[in-house]
């Protein structure tokens, strides 16, 4: 660099040395993208899907991540967009104009239910919740109009899992999108690109980047066309990801099959030793024979997940009690979410909205997701629990 004076070499930094090849992920961060000549400047939209013209629209940290996600859901495609409900948010946006109904499954991640049911609603989008697989509800008057299909399985409350590609042929017979929230199995259990699916979301809020502490979503896609329509919408919605959350994905993302093995291990003990205890009725996890889609979930998963639900006796569903034996565990935490390192327990109420559940027996209905603790320290922490509750 010629002599400069002091204020300009503040911000004219030398050339990065080049030669440095490490294992990590470099993180980039950037608002503006240089170029060389005006007229490569003046054609920067051409390098929207593939390149780089502005940090919103993509760095080396957010394509790498998501070519990474795209080999994972057996796709060519994908968008990491800043948490699971925004990526479901663009793939719906994406595929519906007013007039538009999209079916919607009883039990779908609440606030992507809200979003569709309220907010969208106002922009003259229909909102149709389908009971189980679906298959009546798409056979019954689907029309021009029905043009999206959500799929979660397992649901997200309690794990009913579907023939996926039972329903994704049914809606594409009938010309609508298909998409699937994959988040709790991951693509490790699960590739729904595979089974029909037009759009795999995930939360990478949980599993993929492992330890509660980055938000992101994804979105998966084989066709390039409907990647790119849907990047638009992404793009116009002003959504971005910065290249330390990438990071912090692509780093969790080395070890996920690891701790995915080990907290569904750790869940298989766990609920073993909870169906033998007196105070509880059922355990709902696709694992378990007597599970609604179990069999379905042996023909087509790899693998599962280490969170499962716990329907506790009727007898024992008076709150303060409840509430009390919660102070007995000293490392499940209460919170939301799951797949970092610490285990999570949850009070819910999955009857609440839903007309589907008939299977699902009464009393209080804790979810557990499980951590990367020592099995035993987890197992003698919820029997403090169920001690304190009787
Ligand atoms: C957590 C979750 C989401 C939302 O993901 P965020 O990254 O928290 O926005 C969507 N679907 C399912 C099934 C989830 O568990």
């Amino acid at each position: 660099m010629r002599d400069h004076k002091p204020a300009t070499l503040c911000v004219h930094a030398p050339d990065a040395p080049g030669g440095f090849e490490a294992l990590s992920s470099p993180i980039h961060r950037a608002s503006t993208v240089v170029f060389d000549t005006p007229t490569a400047f003046k054609n920067r939209a051409s390098k929207v899907y593939d390149g780089y013209s502005y940090g919103l629209y993509g760095t080396p940290s957010t394509r790498a991540l998501e070519d990474q996600i795209a080999q994972l859901e057996g796709g060519s495609r994908a968008l990491v967009l800043p948490s699971g409900l925004a990526a479901i948010a663009v793939a719906t946006i994406a595929s519906v104009q007013s007039g538009d109904t999209i079916l919607l499954p009883e039990g779908f991640y609440g606030p992507a239910r809200t979003l569709i049911e309220s907010l969208l609603s106002r922009f003259g989008i229909n909102a149709l919740r389908y009971h189980g697989d679906g298959l009546r509800e798409l056979s019954d008057g689907a029309g021009p109009a029905h043009r999206l299909l959500w799929v979660e399985s397992p649901g997200s409350t309690t794990f009913e899992v579907r023939d996926v590609d039972k329903m994704a042929n049914a809606a594409r017979a009938r010309g609508m999108r298909v998409a699937m929230d994959n988040t709790w199995a991951t693509p490790l259990g699960f590739q729904p690109l595979r089974h029909g699916v037009d759009m795999s979301m995930q939360s990478l809020s949980k599993y993929a980047s492992g330890h509660s502490d980055v938000l992101m979503g994804s979105l998966a896609f084989a066709d390039e066309s409907l990647y790119r329509r849907t990047k638009d919408v992404a793009r116009l919605l002003g959504y971005g990801v910065s290249g330390e959350d990438c990071f912090l994905v692509s780093r969790g993302l080395a070890t996920m099959p690891l701790r995915l093995e080990r907290s569904v291990a750790t869940a298989a003990v766990l609920m073993d030793q909870l169906a033998a205890s007196a105070e509880v009725t059922q355990i709902l996890h696709p694992s378990r024979t007597e599970h609604p889609g179990h069999e379905i979930f042996v023909r087509d998963y790899a693998t599962g997940a280490g969170i499962f639900g716990v329907v506790l006796r009727a007898d024992l569903g008076s709150g303060s009690k409840i509430d009390t034996a919660f102070e007995a565990l000293e490392l499940f935490k209460i919170g939301a979410s799951w797949g970092g390192a610490h285990s999570l327990i949850a009070p819910s109420d999955p009857k609440v909205g839903r007309g589907d559940l008939d299977w699902l027996p009464d009393g209080p209905y804790l979810r557990i997701a499980v951590g990367l603790e020592d099995p035993e320290d987890l197992a003698a922490d919820l029997f403090r629990f169920l001690d304190a509750l009787t």
